[in-house]
């Protein structure tokens, strides 16, 4: 391999020399041409092994040929080339030439030996051995030429082979990339499936951490279900035990409740036994009762012409000194005796005389119609016994009714009763209607008129009827008259004397087990004030007063007696006071009038008059009433 390296380099200036210097020489260009431009052109690296093997096939022939071609070269170019590619060329090259024929060596450098102009033999002879040598080295080149197509075939063949072979490397590339990355992915899954590994094999632990726990929970659990299932055995005989108890403890219940239902039932016959001697002792006491009650004098001291009984409460004597025209010694004492269902002196309570009235609340309760009126002169004290003032003691009849009223119908609800109120205030002046719940505006007040139902049933129109469901609701209602009364009045008018307030109670009961309603109604009234005034006295309003209030009285007065008298016409039509209250009086209804008197002898005439009118009334005997049962 060296030496083929050091030949081509070592024949490369040779040729080049050539043909700077002996351009004629157009053959050895061409010989050599296609062996230079074959190894410069072979880029691959395959081939400077094959020029290694062409250049060895052609050194024999080339070696012996050119050898004294270049010996002449040689000579020349040692003296004309300053640099020679390598000395020990040149020396060969001077040996091998020197002892050949007779030629005279060139000055000038350039091509073989320069015979005489003589030597035309020794002309030809070179020219024939120039001519060998073409020839030998024009068969050498087409040698080589033949053994380059082969090679060079071979090559091509080596080449697709090579093509082929690289195709196939290719294709095995190819397969491998693919492998590779399927392998890539598998690597990636079982990077994964490793990750996977060391999680579950983390949670693993855990789960056998968590295992551990709860095998230690399972065991305590199981000692507790151990508890448990002991307990539980105690608890079923228990159970057992109970159960029969509770078999017996029904058995008692039943019977129980058959006795209660018997009970209730015998209650009940009760409720209606009593309410039936109530109201008998009712009709006994007089379906009208008159009560007097006399009033204290303002200095607490005794007035001397009212004299009440000491061994009874029932009688009342009205004592005058008339005085005599012949002198002292002549005066004449007049009494007037009266007798009512009860009289009340000026140290009686509220609740004294309460207690009396309650019983004809329970009427109310039961069914009955109650009507209790409170009649007298101005300040005889009939506001103070109907409202009384604020406290537990001085407080009135109307407050005590209602607080009895709620009381009574909460007991009863426990027998099934079930009780509905509703009030309505109205005051009666110069014959006209007054609402005295009315809380809208003063100069909207409507007028009112008493209409009569066809059940017989009276109501007013406009009036308001408040439902009422406890004590507290009733005495702000009371309160909110008190106040309506007091703005219709000024100091020098007191119109509360001159008109009638009449309160209602609408009372409607119902036992739905057992099929019973009523309905009654409490009335409370405080009349107008009695006294009579001189004709004198009596000018414009107050005629007109006066006169209002004179006929309502007297006709209350006529009302009660027709109806005393079982008459068959009542003239209740003849006072708005009487229209208003006829469902209540009369045979269906129990009646009370106080007479309340006042102490003072200057009242002496106007006492005298009340206890006549209580007395007339006190004489009517009202047919004996029956309850409104549906
Ligand atoms: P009337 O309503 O009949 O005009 P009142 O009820 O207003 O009379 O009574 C007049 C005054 O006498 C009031 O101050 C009242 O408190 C008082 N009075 C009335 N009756 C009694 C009584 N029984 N005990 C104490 N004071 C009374
Ligand atoms: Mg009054």
């Amino acid at each position: 391999m060296s030496n083929a390296k050091e030949n081509s380099v070592s024949r490369l200036p040779v040729m080049s020399s050539k043909r700077v210097l002996t351009a004629s020489n157009s053959l050895e260009n061409h010989d050599c041409q296609p062996a230079q431009k074959k190894m410069r052109k072979e880029p691959e690296p395959t081939k400077p092994k094959a020029a290694a093997t062409i250049i060895g096939n052609r050194r024999p022939p080339v070696a012996t040929t050119r050898a004294p071609a270049a010996k002449s070269v040689r000579v020349a170019g040692a003296a004309t080339v300053a640099a020679g590619p390598s000395r020990g060329v040149l020396k060969q090259a001077t040996a091998s030439t020197v002892p050949k024929g007779g030629a005279v060596p060139k000055a000038g450098g350039g091509g073989g030996t320069r015979r005489h102009a003589w030597d035309l033999k020794g002309k030809v002879s070179d020219m024939e051995g120039k001519i060998a040598n073409y020839q030998g080295k024009l068969k050498s080149a087409s040698l080589e030429n033949e053994q380059l197509k082969g090679s060079m075939a071979q090559k091509q063949l080596r080449a697709a082979e090579m093509e082929q072979e690289l195709q196939r490397l290719r294709a095995q590339l190819s397969d491998y990339e693919k492998n590779q990355q399927t392998l890539l992915a598998v690597q990636d899954e079982l990077e994964k499936t490793i990750s996977d590994k060391n999680t579950i094999q983390r949670d693993l632990a855990n789960l056998k951490a968590k295992f551990t726990v709860m095998e230690t929970l399972r065991e305590s659990q199981e000692v507790e279900l151990q508890t448990l299932k002991m307990k539980l055995s105690v608890q079923e005989s228990t159970v057992a035990r109970l159960q029969t108890s509770l078999r017996d403890s029904e058995e008692q219940v039943r019977s129980l409740m058959e006795t209660v239902a018997q009970q209730k039932d015998d209650i009940h016959a009760g409720e209606m036994e009593r309410r039936q001697l109530h109201n008998t002792i009712q009709e006994l006491k007089g379906n009208i009762r008159v009560f007097c009650r006399v009033r204290p004098l303002v200095d607490g001291g005794l007035s001397e012409h009212i004299q009440l009984s000491t061994n009874d409460n029932k009688m009342l004597a009205l004592a005058k000194t008339e005085e005599s025209h012949v002198g002292r010694a002549g005066d004449t004492q007049k009494s007037y005796n009266f007798s009512f269902d009860r009289v009340f002196g000026p140290k009686a309570s509220q609740q004294e005389v309460f207690d009396e009235i309650s019983l004809l609340v329970q009427s109310a309760l039961d069914g009955y119609n109650v009507c209790c009126f409170a009649y007298g002169q101005t300040g005889s004290g009939k506001t103070f016994t109907m409202e009384g003032d604020d406290t537990e003691e001085t407080m009135g009849v109307i407050p005590r009714a209602v607080q009895q009223m709620f009381k009574t119908a909460k007991r009863l609800e426990e027998q099934g009763w079930q009780f509905t109120f509703t009030a309505s205030f109205v005051e009666i002046y110069n014959e006209t209607l007054r609402d005295l719940l009315y809380t809208g505006k003063a100069n909207k007040r409507p007028e009112h008129e008493i209409r009569k139902l066809a059940n017989n049933d009276v109501t007013v129109t406009n009036l308001t009827y408040q439902k009422v469901c406890s004590e507290d609701q009733v005495l702000n209602l009371i309160a909110l008259a008190k106040q309506n009364r007091s703005t219709a009045q000024t100091n020098l008018n007191d119109r509360s004397s001159r008109s009638h307030s009449v309160f209602q109670l609408a009372i409607e009961g119902g036992n739905a087990g057992r099929d019973i309603n009523c309905k009654s109604t409490l009335c409370l009234v405080d009349l107008a004030g009695s006294e009579r005034m001189l004709k004198s006295q009596s000018q414009g309003e107050r005629f007109k007063e006066m006169t209002a209030i004179n006929s309502s009285l007297s006709n209350l007065g006529i009302v009660i007696t027709a109806l005393a008298n079982k008459e068959n016409y009542i003239p209740y039509r003849n006072s708005k006071l009487t229209y208003l209250l006829q469902g209540c009086l009369g045979g269906n209804s129990k009646t009370l009038m106080f007479v309340n008197i006042s102490p003072e002898p200057d009242s002496f005439g106007e006492t005298l008059n009340s206890l006549r009118f209580a007395s007339k009334v006190n004489d009517c005997v009202i047919g004996t009433a029956t309850a409104n049962r549906k």
